[in-house]
């Protein structure tokens, strides 16, 4: 990868943020994998015509099921570097050795419409942050560790050892929860949605929830505990 197509850097960020259109609110969710995110934000659009998932490209291989334009756009490294050289991506990371980024163009359009979610990891979230500071950033939490791990075999779409480095990875994801205006912990499916919908329709009020404090949840995840 040439130095200045990493990951926030101006190459990959090229277009200001702040050309977006005012219409629709952004949001951001992030979670570490298993955390429950997909089948959260998939309750709460269902029951929210107005607001839309970004889809985002990877150079992630397809898992049995996943359909390209509907659960990502599917692209060669070739393709994604392209992407990334024209500024076509509003942030891009790399996630377990696959690149992921979200499209502008696509954010920009959904934002005309409605409101638009974001459901990309913490890398992508710190570049929408500093560049879009209206945006609302949600992390989403398992009430414990070992919840993670339980969800990523029962979804059976990932060899061993993929969910092995995925819930290697989950604590380093999850230490990053303190940098996210907004905490939901993914205990309760159905109180979990209904969290998600209190956040979206405050932030389309005007108004801003405070933060619920989960320090203590987020250390003993932290911590061998879990
Ligand atoms: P998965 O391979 O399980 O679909 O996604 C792996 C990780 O990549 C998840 O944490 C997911 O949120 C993140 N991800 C998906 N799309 C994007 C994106 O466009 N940008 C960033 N930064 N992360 C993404």
């Amino acid at each position: 990868m040439s130095s200045d197509t990493r990951p926030g850097t101006r190459a990959s960020l090229e277009k200001p943020l702040d050309t977006l259109p005012e219409h629709g609110n952004l949001f951001v969710l992030s979670a570490p994998s298993g955390a429950g995110k997909t089948s959260l934000i998939k309750a709460l659009v269902e029951s929210d015509p107005s607001l839309c998932v970004s889809i985002s490209h990877t150079t992630r291989a397809r898992r049995p099921g996943e359909r390209d334009g509907e659960h990502y756009h599917f692209v060669n490294a070739a393709a994604f570097d392209a992407m990334c050289g024209a500024g076509e991506f509003l942030e891009w990371a790399e996630v377990f050795g696959h690149r992921y980024g979200t499209s502008r163009g696509a954010v920009a359009a959904g934002l005309r419409r409605g409101d638009v979610i974001l459901e990309i990891d913490w890398q992508g979230a710190k570049q929408v942050r500093a560049a879009w500071p209206r945006v609302v950033d949600i992390f989403v939490l398992p009430p414990r560790r070992a919840v993670l791990v339980e969800r990523l075999r029962k979804r059976g779409q990932d060899p061993a050892e993929v969910i092995d480095l995925r819930a290697a990875q989950a604590a380093a994801d999850m230490s990053h929860c303190a940098e996210f205006a907004q905490v939901v912990v993914n205990d309760d499916f159905e109180q979990a949605v209904r969290s998600l919908r209190r956040i979206v329709a405050a932030t389309r009020a005007g108004e801003r929830l405070p933060r619920q404090d989960h320090r203590t949840l987020v250390a003993a995840l932290l911590g061998d505990s879990c």
